[in-house]
């Protein structure tokens, strides 16, 4: 491999280019899903490719192929050269990078239990179990489950002598009830409804995951949400359960703080951001219980790695401190630009096609002390809301509306009533500042996200939020 990553430096480097990286890629998938009883998918597939990417002339070139050839591999090589030279044509200053160390390494997932090598009948046997649960439910009309396997096995080399291979595993699996009755139709998932729960796991993460024995559950509220009334609009206080507080955190404070969005190189996808480079280390994002930090090392986490896509080393730091917004998340190209000495490494792309963009790593906020069951006792008036089943944030990530499948009203500090179809609406800052407890330690669960889109060619990224449930003061609920 090594003699292939040489040869697309060097013919770079001979081509004119000041600097060069390759990424050589291999992902395995396997996708098992089945529906009302009946298997409805079973898919397996393998990509492999790679993809160079050059600084000629002060500005980017990237060109990628599938053909893995010596030929192949020099002729893309000078077109990413070409590319950059073309690019330097329009730039406005040089593109410079945050100096790396040179690393050499080998880095892998930890896993107990490879995925790949499980038998596709102990894996239809589960999800059609899950299925029969659910359907044994009144008013239940479509009942899913599926479970999603993915390995990812690369080698990167730079033109500064990084030589370095990867083996990042994905796994997961969750289910959804459909009930339909009452003349409405209501929909429960479980553990998520973003796919179900990931992590950088083997097929363990399944066997630890209580799938089988929340089913039932599942299923039932689904169809007891169908009688439920809708939530009155109020201002309340709003306790957020851990999976909905996940996505919370992925929209208004891991989004926002991507610095290529800030500085407006990367908008076309999704917009820009409200945090702008003047509010470094001086804006108050939250209030002083908000904690969260960004972490590549996190055990499990699906942005859990050794190394970017640039080939700089998996790091941890704070976003929010103390409720002070405090790092921003960048690449080598963009830290210098705030004044940083080196990058955080929050460079990835999705598959060897695409060039990397500065994409979230793992980002949670940090556990508080407070149980649930003493949160809502605590509670007078409020609103208790799980699972994300809509939103909305508008460009700059500061107005959002976020809706979810179930919420629970809390009086004089029990749940009462069961809500359908509510939602909750407020301001990114105002919001994370009226954050008054956080639950500890006991409820912080590791929620994977796998489709996070952004870009133009579009790419897919995965990444986990850490997040016990959380109370909000006087947030508008309807
Ligand atoms: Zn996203």
């Amino acid at each position: 491999m090594k003699e292939l990553t040489d040869l697309a430096v060097d013919t770079a480097a001979r081509m004119g280019a000041s600097y060069a990286d390759i990424r050589i890629i291999r992902i395995n998938n396997e996708s098992v899903s089945a529906k009302n009883e009946k298997v409805s998918g079973i898919g397996k597939s393998e990509d492999e490719g790679f993809g160079v990417r050059v600084l000629a002339n002060g500005a980017w070139g990237f060109a990628s192929s599938s053909n893995l050839t010596r030929d192949e591999i020099q002729k893309v090589a000078a077109e990413a050269v070409e590319i950059a030279r073309a690019s330097a044509t329009l730039k406005e200053t040089d593109v410079v990078l945050a100096p790396e160390d040179t690393h050499v390494d080998v880095w892998k997932s930890s896993y107990e239990k490879d995925p790949f090598e499980v038998s596709l009948e102990t894996k239809i046997d589960l999800l059609l179990k899950i299925n029969a649960e659910m359907m044994k439910v009144k008013d239940i009309k479509v009942a899913n489950a599926h479970m999603n396997f993915m390995r990812e096995h690369q080698f990167f080399a730079s033109s500064e002598g990084s030589f370095i291979e990867q083996e990042i595993l994905r796994s997961g699996a969750g289910y959804s009830a459909t009930a339909v009755g009452n003349d409405d139709m209501q929909t429960r998932s479980y553990p998520d409804s973003h796919g179900g729960q990931y992590m950088a796991k083997g097929y363990e993460v399944i066997e630890e995951t209580p799938l089988l024995e929340n089913a039932l559950q599942t299923a039932e509220e689904a169809s007891a949400l169908l009688k439920a009334p809708r939530c009155p609009e109020r201002v309340a206080d709003l306790i957020l359960g851990g999976s909905q507080l996940a996505l919370q955190i992925h929209e208004s404070i891991g989004h926002p703080t991507e610095l290529d969005r800030v500085l407006g190189t990367e908008a076309n996808y999704a917009g820009t951001s409200f945090v702008t480079t003047d509010k470094l280390g001086n804006f108050q994002y939250g209030s002083p219980v908000v904690n969260v930090v960004a972490d590549s090392t996190i055990p499990y986490g699906l942005a859990t790695i050794g190394y970017d896509d640039e080939g700089v080393t998996a790091q941890k730091w704070h976003l929010i401190k103390d409720g002070l917004f405090s790092g921003y998340l960048t690449s080598r190209e963009t830290a210098p630009v705030i004044g940083e000495e080196r990058s955080k490494g929050a460079m990835r792309a999705h598959g060897w096609e695409r060039i990397p963009l500065i994409r979230m790593t793992n980002i949670s906020l940090m556990p508080g002390e407070w149980t649930l069951d003493d949160l809502i006792a605590d509670t007078k008036d409020g609103v208790y809301m799980e699972t994300n089943k809509s939103w909305s944030i508008d460009q700059k990530r500061l107005n959002f509306q976020f809706g979810t499948e179930l919420a629970w009203e809390i009086k004089n500090g029990k749940k009462t009533r069961m809500f359908k179809n509510t939602v909750y609406q407020s301001m990114t800052p105002e919001f994370w500042n009226s954050c008054d407890a956080i639950c500890n330690e006991d409820h912080f669960v590791l929620w994977g996200l796998i489709n996070c889109g952004k870009g133009q060619p579009g790419q897919t990224a995965e990444m986990s939020h850490g997040a016990a449930p959380a109370r909000f003061r006087n947030v508008k609920i309807f």
